[in-house]
């Protein structure tokens, strides 16, 4: 009731839910209620959660933040909402989102943008919460709900914890199902969560993970108690520094940031060295030609037919256009114009196999250096939050957001962002942690001396 009620005072200002749940959530509350009297307390036991618009939840509107699926009602739920409801956690409502993910500031939306519930000293100018999962960090970080799922295809769990003072955690690739999550780039997509804390992320991800037959990329390993592993600290551990991610232009307050981290780390009793990373300066390039090339693919399944909006025409394929006209969003078009053409027949090899064969390098890069080191740090962004509207026109602009963080998806390994500090202007800066693949653990141990 207390959340249900914050969200009704502040959701207007900041636009985080695009559909709020009060009813259900009682009821579940209740259910939960009905479960801790037996004794019978799941390990999420009725703590109030959000759901990223992305999530497919049975008998409740599911949009992906589009207009396009803005009429559709899945019939079947998400194996990570499932899993979350087995658990005991409690749906406070859908939380807003780039349309289709496709996005670093929550500004594509089809239901509007996104108001990071932080400001910069002295001023009221609105901040973007970050994106793709900005309504997943605004609430989180406005305390409209206990934690919030979220996905990441390039960054869209890390960034947007970085400019909310959260933590997001993206799993390695196959630790969550991606059954009945809205599908943007099938090879880079994975949930996780976002939270307040280390420790609740730890305890989110242990309910959301696990194998699924029915998604053939999950892995079919144990979920480790990931809780356990929160608080070990970081004695004996090797972390590596890249010397790649030193870009050009960097602020200096972000250079600070992370050398306050290893110093953090190296207290803590961790060994730190640099390392190498050769390939990550194709890691964008490459990334913005297999994302839009699967999302192409995965799109053309909004066609009027199947799902959602359709608007008449004089025949099928007019139908199919006028449905997709007003349907998508600009970045949307943009992402499917580019997949489209570097997946078409001229232009695969010089495009798509060129990128395919980068991400291969880009993988062996990460290897190579966790044969010498434990884990990773970079900053997880290149610049704390920014203004509403001040890159929304510029889209390279907007893709350089990304920068330290699609390498993590591109090589399939889990990435967590930590916040480590205010910015001068007095708003969040996050720290990521990059692992082998299936050791979360190690991540969860590192980010907890973080924060
Ligand atoms: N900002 C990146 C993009 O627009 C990543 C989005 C995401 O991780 N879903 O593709």
């Amino acid at each position: 009731e207390a959340h249900s009620a914050a969200i009704k005072s502040a959701n207007r200002a900041l636009n985080a839910y695009v559909l709020e749940t009060p009813e259900r959530a009682l009821e579940m509350a209740k259910a939960s209620d009905a479960r801790i009297a037996k004794g019978e307390a799941g390990a999420l036991e009725g703590i109030p959660l959000g759901i990223k618009d992305l999530f497919c939840t049975k008998d409740v509107r599911t949009t992906a933040c589009s207009h396009i699926l803005d009429r559709f009602t899945p019939t079947y739920e998400s194996t990570v909402t499932s899993n979350l409801w087995d658990a005991g956690a409690v749906m406070l409502g859908k939380l807003n989102n780039d349309e289709f993910a496709m996005g670093s500031s929550n500004e594509t939306s089809f239901y509007g943008e996104v108001i990071n519930p932080w400001r910069r000293e002295g001023s009221d100018a609105p901040l973007v919460p970050g994106g793709s999962s900005g309504g997943s960090s605004a609430a989180v970080a406005a305390r409209l709900c206990l934690g919030a799922t979220a996905t990441d295809t390039g960054g869209s769990i890390r960034q947007p914890a970085a400019f909310t003072g959260t933590v997001g955690m993206k799993p390695t690739y196959g630790r969550c199902s991606r059954w009945g999550i809205v599908a943007f780039a099938s090879s880079l997509d994975q949930a996780g969560p976002i939270a307040r804390t280390v420790r609740d992320s730890a305890i989110l991800l242990g309910a959301m993970a696990g194998h699924d037959p029915k998604d053939a990329t999950s892995a079919d390993l144990p979920v480790p108690d990931f809780e356990a592993a929160v608080g070990q600290g970081v004695k004996g551990l090797t972390i590596g520094i890249p010397k790649e991610y030193r870009v050009e232009g960097m602020a200096p307050e972000i250079e600070a940031l992370w050398q306050q981290g290893i110093a953090w780390l190296t207290e803590a009793g961790a060994t730190v060295k640099d390392i190498s990373l050769p390939h990550t300066k194709y890691a964008l390039p490459s990334y913005y030609i297999v994302a839009p090339a699967e999302a192409s693919s995965n799109l053309a399944r909004y066609d009027g037919v199947r799902y959602g909006l359709r608007e008449p025409g004089t025949d099928v394929i007019s139908m199919y256009e006028n449905t997709r006209e007003s349907g998508f969003g600009a970045e949307v078009k943009r992402r499917v114009l580019i997949g489209t053409y570097v997946l078409s027949a001229g232009y695969y090899d010089a495009y798509y196999l060129k990128a395919q064969k980068v991400r291969t390098l880009i993988k062996r890069d990460f290897d190579q250096a966790f044969e010498g080191v434990d884990a990773i740090l970079t900053p997880t962004t290149p610049a704390p939050a920014f203004a509403a509207g001040e890159k929304s026109g510029d889209p390279l602009e907007m893709y350089l957001n990304d920068i330290f963080t699609v390498t993590v998806n591109m090589a399939g390994l889990p990435g967590i962002s930590v916040p480590a500090g205010l910015s001068s202007e007095g708003t969040p800066l996050g720290l990521q942690v990059i692992g082998r693949a299936f050791d979360e653990e190690t991540l969860f141990r590192v980010g907890q001396v973080i924060e």
